[in-house]
């Protein structure tokens, strides 16, 4: 076996085992592969182990890689993480099945305008600034319903949840602090007639404190296919 399938194995295993000191069902949990700047060669030896979700943050990274291995593998679902410029929502509302990464009104209203009729509803999260650092993105906790709202109205967008990208830290307390606010938002959602279904959240280093706080989606980098250079 590749390294890359060993490691896709570990990660499962780390999932389940950070899902059963939680007391919840790993099934709940679903590994997205973070394959942003990784040669199609990585995600072949990935859809070996029987990856099937695929992350990326660069389009013009992303859209050799999804046209190579569409045909052969229809099954494969590719989620967008990376920052949303007005000129690539047409790309990406044809090319991928989710977008995570959604903070403007703008921009859903593209995505939703170009998403192909013979294609399902794209899937989106909101992203949160969790941590209320200006320099990250994301929306503030205090924006989150009007968004929420706005985009739950375009007839091409499924609105499932939200997403976030913590400060990183190693202090596990300080991990969990930050998960558990963005799990609050979305009770807070579901609570007010949302039936949102995904808190993406948890990276190579979080993941254990993601799953202990709601995650239902992690999305792991690193873990997977070694260091990036
Ligand atoms: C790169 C990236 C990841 C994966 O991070 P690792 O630390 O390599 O697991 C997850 N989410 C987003 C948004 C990323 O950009």
């Amino acid at each position: 076996m590749s390294n890359i399938a060993q490691d896709i194995e570990l990660v499962q295993q780390q999932i389940i085992a950070a899902a059963s000191a939680a007391n919840r069902d790993p099934i709940e949990i679903t590994l997205l592969a973070i394959s942003k700047t990784r040669p199609v060669e990585d995600i072949r030896a990935a859809i070996s182990a029987g990856q099937e979700h695929f992350g990326e943050n660069y389009l013009q990274d992303a859209l050799p890689k999804i046209h190579s291995l569409k045909d052969e593998f229809p099954a494969l679902c590719w989620h967008f993480i990376g920052a949303i410029q007005s000129n690539k929502t047409k790309d990406i509302a044809e090319c991928f099945d989710w977008v995570h990464t959604v903070e403007r009104l703008k921009i859903a209203k593209r995505l939703s305008d170009q998403r192909p009729q013979g294609l399902d509803p794209l899937q989106v999260c909101l992203q949160v600034n969790i941590s209320g650092e200006t320099s990250k993105s994301g929306i503030m906790a205090s924006e989150v319903m009007q968004l929420a709202t706005d985009v739950r109205s375009l007839p091409r967008l499924r609105l499932r949840g939200l997403m976030a990208i913590p400060a990183a830290t190693d202090d596990i307390a300080q991990q969990r602090q930050a998960f558990a606010k963005l799990r609050q938002l979305f009770e807070q959602l579901n609570q007010q007639g949302f039936q949102l279904d995904t808190l993406s959240m948890g990276m190579s280093n979080d993941l254990e404190s993601a799953i202990a706080e709601g995650s239902t989606m992690v999305r792991i980098g690193t873990a997977i296919f070694g260091a990036r250079t």
